[in-house]
């Protein structure tokens, strides 16, 4: 877990974002798309709501060389929700197959959520 220090109080805690979101570069001249995934964290201290960055990466180019499995975790870690549809359109596979590599994934503990109606929900 990512340690966040508060920007109003100054303490340092660890918790889970409240909420996460995704901002999405334009491709650079290698065709890379750098994710940002943003989140709120709530202070424990003060209870005011602090914005940052959760997590960086890029995608395009450099994740040719990553197996679509390693992919698959990644889209699904930086979206809250997300339908089966939209991860078949960007990884390319059958919607059946892509549920398969999660119901997989789920067994061996490597991702946290659940599928609701071919849905991907991560659980916060
Ligand atoms: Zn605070």
């Amino acid at each position: 877990m990512k340690k966040i220090t508060c920007s109003y109080c100054g303490t340092e805690f660890q918790a889970e974002p409240e909420k996460t979101w995704t901002l999405t570069s334009l491709p650079d001249k290698n065709g890379n798309i750098t994710v940002t995934i943003m989140a709120i964290w709530k202070c424990p201290q003060c209870g005011r709501k602090i914005r940052g960055v959760y997590a960086k990466y890029k995608t395009g180019a450099e994740t040719r060389g990553k197996t679509p499995r390693e992919r698959l975790i990644e889209i699904l870690n930086a979206h809250d929700k997300i339908s089966l549809d939209d991860i078949s359109k960007q990884l390319g596979f059958r919607k059946d197959a892509i549920r398969k590599a999660i119901q997989n994934l789920l067994k061996q503990g490597l991702i946290k959520g659940k599928l609701e109606n071919d849905t991907w929900i991560k659980e916060p």
